[in-house]
């Protein structure tokens, strides 16, 4: 039977995947509730997420269709307003000569880009577009303590919220008088953890179903730096153009052995750089950190004067040095009632550029799935579990496809093969758009292919593509073979012996018989030189 009244739509965590989720929920006209832990991030008082979070993010199709699916035309336009465009990488290196080098990789044959965005400018305008509607409400500084999925109702401790302050500090309203934190109770017909890596939800919702899950953390640590505009910096490269210190349509990156650094425009013509390294290595540079300098010297030439020796030296020292987590688990739901959305159900490392943007399109797919079946509590069930279903298989693809191009971004830009396979596959696709070929980044980042069908299509293109390598040196191979055949029996042997020379593992007879009728003797080990049949 249908319901009667709107569903109650509960929201845990206001970050980006939980106001897209309560966007989504009010452009249907359920009773949306957010609670948030922290304070309200457009508030100047609130302390930013920096501290945990990378600032600048690129953002790609996945997370605009997200966007562009709530039909909100006003809200994508202003969010895509404040992106700068990213059309490739830029590789910095050194050549032989310690000349500092630059090599810029398009991204995509068709001239598709990514495009920076600022974490908290894309956050506050999402929760903008949901505050002031009806039928949201939202709540800052609660915490969520304890949900049962089964009686739909949910527990969050209310800290004492501190007003902001006046310009000469005084607060403008009276901290509560009561300054322990309260608890309240919500009920909800369907809550939604977005409440991510260390999700509540989660935690909680492993109590109520047998929740498969895993936790990793890789030998990398990552930590935050800034390139200031070009005027307030004295070293800006030859590159540097429109107030930035370089390139701004590029995602730079300085590979190295084990360890990269990157760089991402912002529209205030800073950049928002990130060192990835092993733990060791912070835990060396920690210890002596005069030697930062040196470091970045040495495995990101160039990089340290866009930033400056004494600021690079001030931003290690003050910056976090920050873990990277890597979360699977399923189902991501419980019953009618509950469902994990964004980092709560995986987060993932950041070498993909994809956590944020699956976790948009985590909302867009999940409300596809009840707008089919939700019309009454049994039909939610229906379309939590075929939610779970679809989305499992690719979440858990995009977690290993994050973690396997950390390769890609710090070794693989520079190696021969993959240039090679990406050179053909843009070739094709170019020039052969039937072929239906496209990179394995063209599709994560530019398609909406679901990504676990990006892994397989994928490996079958590169067996296509393999097969077509082997063709291209098996056809002049096996040409000259017969060629020399040809050759062979003018020379008055027979068909037989060249048979067994060109047999596999018979080759070293064959040979052997050949060389005998050639007059040559010993062919043992790998030093012998091979007589060419003589022409009559
Ligand atoms: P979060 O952003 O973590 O938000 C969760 C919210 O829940 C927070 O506001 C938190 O305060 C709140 N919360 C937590 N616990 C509770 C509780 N108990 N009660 C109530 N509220 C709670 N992604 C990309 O797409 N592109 C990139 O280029 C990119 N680069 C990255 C670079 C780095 C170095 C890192 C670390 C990540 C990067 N990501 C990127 C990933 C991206 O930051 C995350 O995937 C994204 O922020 C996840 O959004 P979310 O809303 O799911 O979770």
């Amino acid at each position: 039977m249908a319901e009667t009244s709107k569903p109650r739509l509960l929201v845990v965590g206001a970050g980006p995947v939980g106001a897209l989720a309560a966007l989504y929920g009010a452009k249907r006209g359920w009773e949306v509730e957010v609670y948030e832990l922290r304070g309200d991030l457009r508030d100047a008082s609130t302390t930013p997420l920096n501290f945990t979070k990378s600032i600048n993010l690129a953002l790609s199709e996945r997370g605009i269709n997200a966007l562009r699916q709530t039909g909100d035309h006003r809200l994508l336009n202003i969010i895509l307003s404040e992106t700068v465009p990213m059309y490739g990488r830029m590789i910095h290196g050194q050549d032989k000569h310690a000349k500092l080098t630059e090599e810029s990789q398009q991204y995509d044959v068709h001239g598709r880009y990514l495009r920076a965005v600022d974490r908290a400018n894309l956050n506050k305008t999402l929760l903008d577009a949901v505050d002031g509607l009806p039928n949201v409400k939202l709540h800052f500084n609660h915490k969520l303590t304890g949900t049962d999925f089964r009686k739909r109702k949910a527990w969050f401790e209310q800290k004492a919220s501190r007003k902001p302050q006046t310009a000469d500090g005084a607060q403008t309203h009276q901290v509560q008088s009561d300054d322990r934190a309260k608890e309240i109770e919500a009920v909800f017909d369907l809550i939604l953890g977005c409440d991510g890596a260390h999700s509540s939800v989660r935690f909680h919702m492993m109590k109520f179903t047998r929740m498969d899950y895993q936790q990793s953390y890789i030998d990398t640590l990552w930590c935050e730096f800034t390139i200031p505009p070009a005027s307030d910096t004295s070293s800006s490269t030859s590159s540097g153009e429109d107030g930035f210190a370089t390139s701004p349509n590029h995602l730079h990156i300085w590979p190295n052995a084990d360890k990269m650094f990157i760089a991402i425009p912002s529209i205030d013509k800073t950049f928002t750089c990130t060192l990835f390294a092993p733990s060791v290595d912070f835990t060396n540079l920690e210890k002596s950190s005069s030697d930062v300098l040196k470091y970045f010297n040495i495995n990101f030439p160039g990089a340290a004067d866009l930033i400056g020796g004494k600021e690079l030296h001030k931003q290690f020292n003050e910056n976090p040095h920050l873990p990277l987590i890597s979360v699977k688990c399923s189902p991501h739901h419980f019953g009618g009632s509950g469902v994990i959305l964004g980092d709560a159900a995986h987060a993932m490392v950041p070498f993909y550029g994809q956590g944020m943007n699956a976790g948009l399109e985590d909302v867009r797919v999940l409300f596809e799935h009840l707008d089919t079946q939700h019309s009454t509590a049994d039909g939610r069930a229906l379309a939590l579990n075929s939610y779970t279903k679809e989305r499992v298989p690719d979440a858990h693809a995009i977690n290993d496809l994050a973690l396997a191009n950390y390769w890609e971004m710090h070794a693989g830009v520079r190696s021969p093969l993959y240039l090679v396979r990406k050179k053909i596959e843009e070739f094709l696709n170019d020039k052969l758009p039937s072929t239906g070929f496209a990179t394995q980044y063209s599709r994560v980042s530019f398609s909406n292919q679901r990504y676990s069908e990006v892994i397989s299509t994928v490996a079958r293109q590169g067996k296509i593509l393999f097969g077509g390598m082997l063709a291209t040196v098996l056809i002049p191979a096996m040409s000259w073979a017969v060629w020399w055949l040809w050759r062979w029996r003018q020379a008055g042997h027979t068909t037989e012996t060249a048979t067994k020379y060109f047999a596999g593992l018979g080759i070293l007879d064959a040979v052997r018989t050949v060389m005998s009728s050639n007059g040559e003797r010993d062919i043992e080990g790998l030093s012998f030189t091979l007589q060419y049949p003589r022409s009559n």
